[in-house]
């Protein structure tokens, strides 16, 4: 396994990065909890929350993150920022971060999951649910891209022309 050695100076620049990429409220986090106490994530057993994923960005404990799905798992709901005294706005950072990683470090593996689900079947997040939905009287099949041959399609050629195509994941 590669390790990152995070110097003072490369931590700073990394973080001059993610400010510039969207996450400028990093510098106000004062690391209160307000925004982990709504956030969906720790509610559903992800290993960190909004918090905690601010704390390995100051740090630049970013190898502790690359391959956690938490980072990726940020609905965007808003919550944090509903509730952050300094108006850190913590899903921007995250998104920030997303980005820092995948231009700067590396795609997890939930991201080339998620990205290549989303170019083969239309949805980011799937699950084989054809049994389940034939045993409460439903087809096999959702109708969406997954029975829709002609939207498939068009999802397909949407991402090819979209910057994500340059990832050669599809
Ligand atoms: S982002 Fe805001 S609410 Fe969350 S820990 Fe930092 S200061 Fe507190
Ligand atoms: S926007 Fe993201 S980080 Fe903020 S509360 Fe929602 S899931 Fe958590």
């Amino acid at each position: 396994m590669n390790v990152i050695n995070v110097t003072s100076k490369n931590r700073q620049e990394a973080i001059e990065k993610i400010i510039a990429l969207g996450g400028e409220g990093i510098v106000r986090c004062i690391q209160c909890g307000a925004c982990a106490s709504v956030c969906p994530l720790a509610r559903t057993g992800f290993t960190l929350n909004c918090k905690k994923l601010i704390r390995l960005i100051q740090t630049g404990h970013w190898e502790e993150m690359i391959e956690d799905p938490s980072t990726w798992a940020c609905v965007a709901c808003n919550r944090c920022t509903e509730v952050c005294p300094r108006d850190v706005k913590p899903s921007e950072i995250i998104f920030a971060y997303r980005r820092f990683q995948a231009m700067e470090l590396a795609i997890s593996t939930s991201a080339t999951m998620s990205q290549m689900n989303l170019y083969m079947k239309g949805h980011a997040v799937f699950s084989e649910a054809a049994q389940l939905r034939q045993k409460v009287g439903l087809p096999p099949l959702p109708p969406t891209t997954l029975s829709d041959e002609k939207a498939l399609k068009e999802v397909q050629t949407l991402l090819e022309n979209s910057p994500m195509a340059e990832l050669g994941l599809f």
